[in-house]
């Protein structure tokens, strides 16, 4: 049983990295802001708040200095270099087994890089294990890998939260928890401020699931109606907006999007074809952007049997199409198809 507010766990990290706009602010082994950082002397990448912090991340930071002096001016992304401190700690693991279970003579050389099918399921568990470590603001400032914490499950109503203090992370119950094994346990991976539709998308993205938590099971066409008369109010109230404003062709677009996940085919064709000026207008001419609307709002017309619009507009799709994807590229093949089928339709009526 945990208490709501009761710290359930407090983790280190096996492995850390500051993200690289961090790097003049925050000391790149604990994640604290500090005025005076030291810099690495050898590779004048990563700074320190102190010589604790310099000698703490100087087991792992030897290998992977003098990586980052040769590859100077070019910094390897973040992600680039939480995966090589994977490879590092797997690398001192194996030398540690090594003295354990041998007793030939030992040298660095016996550290051989690891077979590529191991190098490809680490890369798998740190895409999936990979925790944002955020600021106070919640803002990420840098990416860590913790053994016990990454094996809390999501839910979009969790019961539990990961919060940072530098690289520490607090597990705490956000509600009484009456059963604490790990799988009655659940913290939440992404924002919760987004529609179940986007949510599910980066879930199943990023982490190769598909949450199945309350919110996301029972909540989908409610949540566009609930969008789509939100965009509906606004656009009313904001009716003197210019045509060609940014946040009314946002809003307009949104309401496209929310009649098709509701299947409101009319009215979306309504919103769809108030977007087209101003994508002409504001996408450059033969952009994919505006293509590719031509082509969503074309697909629907001939959908609803207005053919011969639907003909033009997907013939000023296949325009921009052929400029930008070329003839040979599925999009165009998939366009050609469709202008296939306008003609066919209107052949048949006369
Ligand atoms: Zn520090
Ligand atoms: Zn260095
Ligand atoms: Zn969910």
């Amino acid at each position: 049983m945990s208490k709501k507010g009761e710290l359930i766990a407090k983790a280190e990290p096996y492995v850390h990295v500051l993200a690289y706009k961090e790097i003049d602010k925050l000391c790149s082994f604990c994640f604290l802001p500090c005025e005076k950082l030291k810099k690495c002397a050898a590779c004048g990448l990563v700074k320190y708040c102190g010589v604790v912090c310099q000698k703490a991340d100087w087991p792992i930071h030897k290998t992977e200095c003098p990586c980052f002096k040769e590859s100077q001016p070019i910094i390897p992304t973040d992600s680039v270099r939480l995966f090589l401190r994977i490879i590092i700690r797997h690398m001192e693991w194996q030398m540690i087994d090594m003295m354990l279970s041998t007793v030939t003579e030992l040298t660095k050389d016996h550290m051989t890089l690891p077979p590529a099918h191991t190098l490809f399921s680490f890369f798998g568990m740190m895409v999936i294990n990979t925790f944002s470590i955020c600021n106070d603001d919640l803002q990420p400032i840098g990416s860590g890998i913790y053994t016990s914490p990454s094996m809390l499950d999501h839910s979009c109503d969790p019961n539990a939260v990961a919060i940072f203090s530098g690289k520490t992370v607090f597990i705490r119950a956000l509600k009484d928890i009456p059963d604490t094994t790990p799988n009655k346990m659940f913290i939440s991976y992404i924002d919760q401020l987004k529609p179940s539709v986007e949510r599910l998308a980066e879930l199943e993205e990023q982490y190769y699931f598909s949450c199945e938590c309350s919110r996301c099971l029972d909540t989908d066409l409610a949540e566009f109606t609930d969008i789509l008369s939100q965009c509906e109010r606004n656009l009313e109230k904001y009716s003197n907006l210019a045509e060609y404003n940014i946040y009314r062709v946002r809003l307009l677009d949104l309401a496209f999007d929310s009649c098709i996940n509701l299947e409101s085919w009319k009215k979306g064709l309504e919103y769809g074809l108030q977007t087209l000026a101003p994508y002409r207008k504001l996408y450059p001419t033969n952009t994919p952007n505006l293509s590719l609307q031509l082509l969503k709002v074309g697909k629907l017309q001939l959908f609803l049997e207005k053919t011969d619009k639907a003909l033009k507009t997907l013939q000023e799709a296949g325009v921009g199409i052929k400029v930008s994807h070329g003839t040979e590229h599925n999009l165009y093949r998939t366009l050609s198809e469709l202008l296939a089928q306008c003609h066919g339709e209107l052949n048949g009526k006369t």
